[in-house]
């Protein structure tokens, strides 16, 4: 055991207070050091208050988990703040391969401390699309050759998963959602619905219901989140639900093959 400090990866959520845990909002409140992506600060004053802070622009994750790592391990207690879930392309991956290169007994107690991902929050908004299996791909090629990116949205799209697109387009990265809805279009029905979110649970909220034939021409971006249904999936009004099945099959359970 170190006699070290703590470090907290800590999940904010998609952005509204009411969808901030109560465990991520006591990791704060308790923490002697916050450090993250600057913008995340925005909204959390009141938990923050005087303690001292580190912001680092978007391409320094190194650095942020860096720091992290070496300012718990100097006996403090560290919060490093990631949007949605920390896991889920977020900095606790990072956060721990960095504590990893430590000793036992350099290491601070690392606690991972989940948040509610812009997957969950952004599917709540459009209704219940993720109710069968799902997918979620990512379209940024930053970190990932694009040809393992293909595959993946090929294999979910043949395999029918519901499939949710992490950083759909960015101005540098402008081709790649236009190729992912090439793969669904040769895959899918035309009309299969589509739920495009952006900004969930902030204040610019926007939420549009499409096809897969309009998903094109919809304006995406980093703060966006597309959820394309399978051949299950239905539109009800202003909602999209897949059917988890109870409606459709008979009560008794099929015997096991
Ligand atoms: N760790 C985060 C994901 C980080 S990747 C999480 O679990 O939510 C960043 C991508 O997440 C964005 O490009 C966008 O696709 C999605 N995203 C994050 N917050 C969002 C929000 N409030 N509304 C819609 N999409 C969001």
């Amino acid at each position: 055991m170190s006699q070290s400090g703590r470090l907290f990866i800590v999940g904010l959520g998609p952005g509204s207070r009411e969808t901030m845990t109560p465990q991520a909002q006591q990791a704060i409140a308790g923490a002697d050091l916050v450090i993250g992506y600057g913008a995340y600060f925005v909204g959390l004053a009141d938990l923050i208050g005087d303690k001292e802070t580190i912001a680092l622009p978007l391409t320094q994750e190194i650095e942020r988990a860096e720091i992290a790592v070496e300012q718990a391990a100097r006996g403090r207690t560290v919060c490093v703040i990631s949007s949605g879930d920390p896991g889920v392309y977020g900095m606790a991956s990072l956060v721990l391969e960095t504590a990893a290169r430590l000793s036992d007994d350099e290491r601070p107690d690392l606690v991972v401390v989940p948040g509610v991902s812009a997957v969950n929050a952004c599917a709540s908004l459009l209704g219940a699309p993720l109710a069968h299996d799902f997918a979620v791909i990512s379209l940024s090629d930053l970190l990932t050759p694009w040809e393992k990116i293909e595959r993946r949205l090929v294999a979910a799209a043949e395999a029918d998963f519901v499939i949710a697109l992490y950083n759909p387009q960015s101005e540098r990265r402008n081709w790649q959602y236009a190729r992912a809805q090439a793969i669904f279009a040769a895959h899918r029905d035309d009309e299969t619905p589509v739920g495009i979110v952006r900004s969930a649970f902030r204040p610019d909220q926007q939420i549009q219901l499409t096809t897969i034939a309009g998903m094109a021409e919809a304006p995406v971006d980093m703060l966006s989140t597309i959820i394309v249904g399978n051949s299950q999936t239905r539109r009800f009004a202003d909602t999209l639900v897949t059917p988890r099945g109870y409606l459709d099959s008979p009560r008794e359970k099929s015997p096991a093959p």
